[in-house]
């Protein structure tokens, strides 16, 4: 009826995502036994987690002005001062790290955080430059995607594969293709990796960190699986902050995504400028999710929540689905499973796979099993040759036990279905 500018056309349009969180919110809107959703992102409900948020909420309703700061008072654009007070305590204190609340900006879920920290670095420049943002490994979250507001944003290096045990594998920064030219704002990973389940080690962290540092360019370093929460990493990784070091966190995956909480952790130039692009998009951001938090910063309760209850639990997950793929596979078709080092997904490679990864979704889906097709998470690579980019699919390991090994085991059927047309 009306006509769209080209930023609505962009943000409006079909996108990897906006189909992912359709997939996964009819799924779990309609619920019931059809659908085995392995899709999404959505965390686990783990029953020792949300009875800790019951208690929380039941004391905001019996603290006096406890529910009126959560819910009838506008926040600063920054965040609570109280949280981020308790936030900057908490890395001081566990990290060593030299952060005061001038270098934290809340933000409203970790999605909103990379929207607003991609367009504030990326794009147009004032000069008339065009900046991107460099992602040194893809596959990489697809939730970037499509979050330039003038266009592609991205330009990406493919891996080095190295296979680690029959049916494993690990990806590592390929440093010999990594070129920082004037082009890019900034340099971005997860780690943990969505959707691999890989955990960049310390060593490639660092260096990737040096190589910002030195052509003066900001790494960007999204935790929303990482320490200190919701620490869903099984390896010995450490975390990383520096000056030029933009860190993200979110309180979705420990179990709060309803509340929209993110968190930026940055020089206070860019901890500022958030705060001020959160007051003109949004005015302020959710006070729930800080205000349940808050008192569990203080006391320390967030870090043995994850370390003692979180952790184990998809740790344990994540075993028992690599123990029904080797089941459910048997060795009737090559496959690879990246290794398993945090987040909540595993990363399925099919080498040779006779059908494209979109196709093998669509007839996965017809059969009631949801999982997200590889090729959208290898964006950014323009013309350069990936030749596994359509071999792979990630599942989630969050969900049910039932529903997951169900759904593992459709897909061995489906692939093994499409090796024997072939
Ligand atoms: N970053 C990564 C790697 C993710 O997987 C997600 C969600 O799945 C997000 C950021 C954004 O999460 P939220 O907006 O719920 O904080």
């Amino acid at each position: 009826q009306f006509e769209f500018s080209e930023l609505g056309r962009h943000l409006a349009g079909r996108s990897g995502i906006g189909d992912l969180m359709e997939d996964l919110g009819n799924a779990l809107a309609h619920g019931g036994d059809e659908i085995r959703m392995l899709g999404g992102g959505q965390p686990a409900n783990i029953p020792e987690v949300n009875s800790l948020w019951r208690r929380r909420m039941e004391e905001l309703l019996s603290e006096p002005g406890g529910m009126e700061r959560a819910m009838a008072t506008y926040d600063p654009p920054r965040g609570n001062p109280g949280y981020i007070a308790a936030l900057a305590k908490l890395f001081r204190e566990r990290f060593g790290w030299n952060v005061g609340p001038e270098h934290f900006a809340i933000t409203s879920g970790g999605q909103t955080a990379f929207f607003l920290l991609f367009n504030l670095l990326a794009g147009p420049m004032p000069d008339g430059r065009k900046r991107k943002i460099l992602l040194p490994l893809v596959p990489e979250y697809i939730g970037y995607a499509n979050q330039g507001a003038f266009g592609e944003l991205f330009t990406a290096v493919p891996p080095l594969v190295e296979i680690t045990g029959p049916h494993e594998f690990k990806y590592r920064v390929d440093f010999d293709r990594i070129e920082i030219t004037e082009e890019i704002a900034a340099i971005c990973v997860s780690r943990p990796t969505n959707p691999t389940g890989n955990v960049l080690t310390d060593a490639e962290v660092a260096r990737l960190s040096k190589l910002a540092k030195d052509h003066g360019i900001p790494l960007i370093i999204d935790n929303a699986y990482g320490a200190p929460f919701p620490n869903i990493i099984f390896t010995e990784a450490h975390p990383h902050w520096d000056e030029h070091v933009i860190l993200t966190l979110s309180l979705s995956k420990i179990g709060l995504p309803g509340t929209r909480t993110g968190m930026v952790v940055a020089h206070p130039d860019v901890a500022g400028a958030i705060a001020g692009m959160s007051s003109v998009v949004g005015l302020a951001n959710p006070n729930l999710g800080q205000a349940v938090v808050k008192p569990l910063l203080e006391s320390g309760e967030i870090l043995r929540l994850s370390k003692e209850v979180v952790q184990p639990f998809y740790r344990e997950k994540s075993r028992l689905a690599v123990d029904w793929i080797g089941e459910s596979f048997a060795d009737d078709f090559e496959f690879f499973i990246h290794r398993s080092e945090g987040a909540m997904f595993l990363w399925l490679w099919f080498p040779g796979l006779p059908i494209s990864s979109d196709e093998l979704y669509q007839r996965l889906k017809a059969r009631g099993v949801l999982v997200v097709p590889g090729r959208h998470f290898f964006f950014g690579l323009g013309e350069t040759p990936c030749s596994y980019r359509d071999e792979c699919i990630r599942i989630s390991y969050a969900m049910e036990e039932r529903i997951v090994k169900d759904g593992i085991r459709a897909i061995g059927e489906e692939v093994r279905k499409a090796f024997q047309s072939a």
